[in-house]
């Protein structure tokens, strides 16, 4: 009898670790949710987006605060807000707003690129300063850094404070804005130990994602000056992103960000231990260090990383194997403790 409801127990997990997107609402979210005061929020009259904004703002100690159906919205709305036709916008060759944005600075902004390869995807000082054009005819005119914080495809890697300090030294000598690009920055805030004000000083606009570790379905949060808001939220109609009765989600937004952040850490350790599993295999390459809550491993030869993904799906976990040799699991709020355990007695047996 006990075998046969542990079969149907291990039928019925399913561990998704393809991204921290896939979570659902918590109880307390649910709740909030049912009493959400609400009203017409192109009008300015949704008292809960207005009350997540001028929270998320007063967190970074920001001027105001903007709420946006995706991460990706705010990021374009901020570039298209910073920058001028033709102009040059530098960033990391694996940063979200060039490889997952749908060519968006240019469809949108009609500014261009330039990449720099950096650690992890986290860019120096050094190399922004070496890739500012200079001021010349035939040059596009550099007028964004976009930095993200943490780098999703770094594996989750944390800026230094300090590198971010001389990045704004930077920027402020040739009169460049600086975006952040923070869809987990509750997840460095959190690793680091560092707090959202210093992070709101150094930074022209913060985008803020509420649908990834911090578990809303939809909604991320844009920051920055009074004058840069106001502008952001005519790009943000324009964009058909001028929502009505969206206090239902921001309540949401509110609840995760009172409630839900603290959690992250859970997810960090989370995160450590399946690493740490999957040190011990002999398919397991270098694994990237695992300073937050993804886990982007190499597979060696004779494995192949689809081959390992495939065993890992066949035991209901879900990943991806997101280049010929490498795997990358996300830990989130709806990864428990059990199914953590499940995750690397799994791995122990493969
Ligand atoms: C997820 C993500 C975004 C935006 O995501 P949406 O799905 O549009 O909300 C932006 N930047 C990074 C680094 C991300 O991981």
């Amino acid at each position: 009898m006990n075998t046969i409801i542990f079969a149907f127990l291990f039928i019925l997990m399913i561990v998704d670790l393809r991204s921290d997107t896939v979570t659902r609402p918590t109880a307390g979210m649910l709740e909030a949710m049912m009493g959400a005061e609400v009203g017409d929020d192109v009008f300015r009259e949704d008292v809960s987006v207005n009350k997540l904004e001028l929270l998320a703002a007063e967190m970074f100690g920001m001027e105001a605060a903007l709420y946006c159906p995706t991460g990706t919205m705010s990021n374009q709305v901020a570039i298209r807000v910073h920058t001028q036709p033709g102009d040059e916008v530098i960033c990391d060759r694996s940063a979200h707003v060039y490889q997952y944005e749908g060519g968006g600075i240019a469809s949108n902004s009609g500014a261009q690129v330039k990449l720099i390869e950096g650690d992890r995807g986290r860019l120096t000082a050094e190399a922004i300063a070496f890739s500012i054009n200079p001021d010349d005819v035939h040059k596009a005119n550099t007028s964004l850094v976009c930095l993200e914080n943490t780098s999703n495809r770094g594996g989750g890697s944390c800026y230094d404070l300090i590198e971010i300090q001389n990045i704004r030294k930077i920027c402020d000598e040739h009169s460049l804005s600086l975006h952040l690009d923070g869809a987990r920055l509750f997840n460095a805030l959190v690793a680091r130990n560092e707090s959202p004000q210093l992070y709101g000083s150094l930074f022209h606009s913060i985008s803020v994602c509420l649908n990834k570790g911090l578990g809303c379905p939809i909604g991320s949060v844009l920051m920055g000056e009074d004058a840069f808001i106001k502008k952001a939220r005519r790009i943000r109609k324009v964009f058909g992103g001028g929502m009505r009765q969206a206090g239902y989600m921001a309540v949401l937004g509110i609840y995760a960000l009172q409630n839900q952040v603290e959690r992250l850490h859970e997810d960090h350790r989370h995160a450590q231990q399946i690493a740490a599993a999957l040190s011990k295999k002999e398919f397991t390459g270098a694994i990237l260090p695992v300073e937050t809550n993804i886990i982007i491993f190499s597979i060696i030869p004779p494995y192949s990383a689809e081959e390992i993904a495939q065993k890992l799906r066949s035991k209901n976990i879900l990943q991806f194997a997101i280049s010929p040799t490498q795997i990358r699991m996300v830990l989130h709020l709806d990864i428990t403790p059990a199914k953590v355990d499940y995750i690397i007695e799994t791995i122990n047996a493969l």
